[in-house]
């Protein structure tokens, strides 16, 4: 068992903003069998889910390095950049985000007005065109930000930061202090686009020494076959906690890809799915994400046994602040 974070020498700085451990919620009706929600979409009233508890050590850094203003990047529906818009809004700092485009749709529009309702400045950039930091348009927007007195902190696209990582380790140590007791193996099911998410929940209940499985549902299509792939991933963050990084073994990660409709499209089959969620425990997923995730664990539950437990990555749908801010004319086309 590693040590908690907060007293572990190495823990890298962090600001508050999630509310823990949030709870296992058991769940009667949708599969032949109990399963478990893990409803970590509650851990912020203001934009709960994984992408608020990656915030928490991403934003801790730009705190630490004493930086006045963000500049990230992502499509222009990004849960990231709607999440990173509002929680480092709060915290202070100005925000900067340029967006790619995206096949409009209802969760496009929805984070759209959350960022600009929180008064992020989103800078549409064309498609092809990278916003990678090394590139031409990134460091464009720097200059410019220093320009203006700006003490800028870069975090990634999507909000890839490997400190995200250790968020997700610590929310897997929060899980196998949950699930003791409960029947092993612990299968756990997750929507995926970058799977650091999965890879630091899986590492967290690797080094739980809890018996357990994550399977990684690839929502995105765009499951990336070069780099450490999420075995790797997950072993890379283990290492970052302290612990042995082949405490993750093969057999702990699945990556799948979800058969359906492509990323951001709804799904017939996802969205019964999360109707039967709704009508049985008053559980709301998103249709791009969460959805598609629960979908496939329906798929599962027959095969084996163990505890089937489903991880609520978020839902946008619940957003509190839903306020509409100037958006660039250009991004209009999105808001329907
Ligand atoms: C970003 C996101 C994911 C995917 O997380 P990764 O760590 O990039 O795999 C899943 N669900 C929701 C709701 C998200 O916002």
């Amino acid at each position: 068992m590693t040590p908690p974070v907060d007293a572990w020498s190495g823990a890298p700085p962090r600001v508050p903003l999630i509310t823990t451990p949030t709870r296992l919620q058991p769940v009667d009706g949708p599969a032949p069998r109990q399963v478990f929600v893990k409803r970590d979409d509650e851990n912020s009233p203001v934009f709960g889910g994984c992408k608020t508890r990656a915030l928490e050590f991403v934003l801790g850094a730009a705190r630490a390095a004493g930086a006045t203003a963000v500049l990230t990047a992502g499509t222009a529906g990004s849960n990231h950049v709607a999440a990173t818009s509002l929680h480092a809004g709060l915290l202070g700092f100005r925000v900067t985000a340029l967006v790619l485009p995206q096949e409009p749709s209802a969760l496009v529009a929805r984070n759209l007005r959350l960022a600009a309702g929180a008064g992020a400045r989103l800078e549409p950039v064309p498609a092809g065109v990278s916003v990678h930091p090394d590139r031409e348009r990134h460091r464009v927007a720097v200059e410019e930000l220093r320009d203006r007195g700006e003490r800028v902190h870069v975090i990634p696209f999507g909000g890839a930061d490997p400190v995200a990582g250790v968020a997700h380790a610590l929310a897997g140590l929060e899980l196998a202090e949950q699930a003791r007791g409960l029947p092993g193996p612990l299968r756990v099911y997750l929507p995926a686009a970058s799977t650091l998410t999965a890879a630091g929940v899986a590492a967290g209940l690797a080094l739980s020494g809890l018996p357990f499985r994550v399977t990684a549902v690839d929502v995105v299509g765009s499951s990336s076959t070069t780099g450490p792939g999420l075995l790797g991933r997950a072993r890379d963050v283990a290492a970052l906690l302290g612990g042995p990084a082949d405490a993750v073994r093969p057999e702990h990660v699945r990556h799948v890809g979800y058969a359906g409709a492509p990323y951001g499209v709804p799904d017939p089959d996802a969205e019964r799915s999360a109707g039967l969620l709704r009508d049985a425990a008053g559980v709301e997923v998103d249709e791009c994400y969460g959805a598609k995730a629960f979908h496939h664990l329906l798929t599962d539950v027959d095969d084996v046994d163990g505890t089937y437990l489903f991880w609520h990555t978020g839902n946008t749908r619940k957003a509190e602040k839903e306020v509409l801010g100037p958006v660039h004319p250009d991004l209009a086309c999105y808001l329907g």
